[in-house]
């Protein structure tokens, strides 16, 4: 038997994928990321599954769970938000089971700065704007390697996905500017995309410190930067008439 790591996607029970939904409905034993991953899921489990809150747990407590359910052959869930790749803290416990030889695969999930995409109701690649986007967060308890500062990625002015830092907003929007962002750059902040309370601001790198200060908004929530929340950009050559690829002649 072996665990199964699963993305359970950013909030709304219905994205988790296929696949997730129906490893959470058979397992015996699930360890869920409590602070994050949307309680309605758990609705999945089986009757009778032992279902463990990893906020409470140390990374060893979760190892001892997971090795003592494979021993009895039961099959595990470990539920992560969003996607496990992202800021998961997944490879820790990937390798620790592969120090006690336990197998395991991974679900990937639909990550939180893909439904703030969605949210928002914009392409993050947009020609002519930006074709590149940053996945990152500000130097919190966790270092950022050096060359990774906020100030140095935005010198590339892509679009910036800027996770784990909403409390830290004015830090944030000063690196911006110092790296380069114009003072008039949008920013969009989506607050628990994809849940029933889902929050939508939106200012530019000098307005967006006060904006969320007044709405209250300091935790779970995505910021977004860059003009591809702006509307001028060249349509996208995939579609274009004139220009034709392995699935259609140009006209
Ligand atoms: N693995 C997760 C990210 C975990 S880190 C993923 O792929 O989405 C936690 C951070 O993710 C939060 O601080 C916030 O920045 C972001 N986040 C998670 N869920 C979110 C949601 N529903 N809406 C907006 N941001 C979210």
């Amino acid at each position: 038997m072996h665990v199964s790591f699963v993305g359970a996607g950013p909030g709304d029970p219905e994205l988790i994928t296929v696949k997730g939904q129906r490893l959470l409905g058979e397992a015996d034993v699930i360890i869920y990321a409590g602070s994050l991953v949307n309680p309605a899921l758990l609705s999945l489990a089986k009757q009778g599954a032992s279902i463990y809150n990893s906020a409470s747990m140390t990374l060893d407590e979760v190892i001892e769970v997971m090795e003592k359910a494979v021993a009895r052959g039961e099959k595990t869930v470990r539920l992560h938000t969003g996607d496990p790749s992202i800021y998961g803290a997944i490879q820790e416990q990937m390798d620790a089971l592969d120090t006690k030889k336990i197998t395991y695969e991974v679900i990937p999930g639909v990550s939180s700065f893909l439904a703030t995409a969605a949210a928002l109701k914009r392409e993050y690649t947009l020609p002519d704007v930006s074709q590149t986007v940053i996945i990152t967060r500000m130097e919190g308890r966790t270092p950022v390697p050096e060359k990774e500062k906020l100030a140095s990625l935005a010198s590339h002015n892509a679009t910036m996905c800027i996770f784990l830092s909403v409390h830290m907003i004015d830090n944030v929007m000063k690196e911006l500017m110092d790296g380069g962002y114009k003072e008039d750059t949008p920013v969009a902040i989506v607050q628990k995309a994809s849940w029933p309370d889902q929050k939508i601001v939106r200012g530019t790198v000098s307005t967006i410190g006060q904006i969320i200060t007044d709405a209250k908004i300091d935790r779970t929530a995505m910021i977004v930067v860059g003009r591809c929340l702006d509307s001028h950009y060249a349509l996208s050559r995939l579609y274009a008439p004139e220009f034709g690829h392995m699935y259609r002649d140009a006209k």
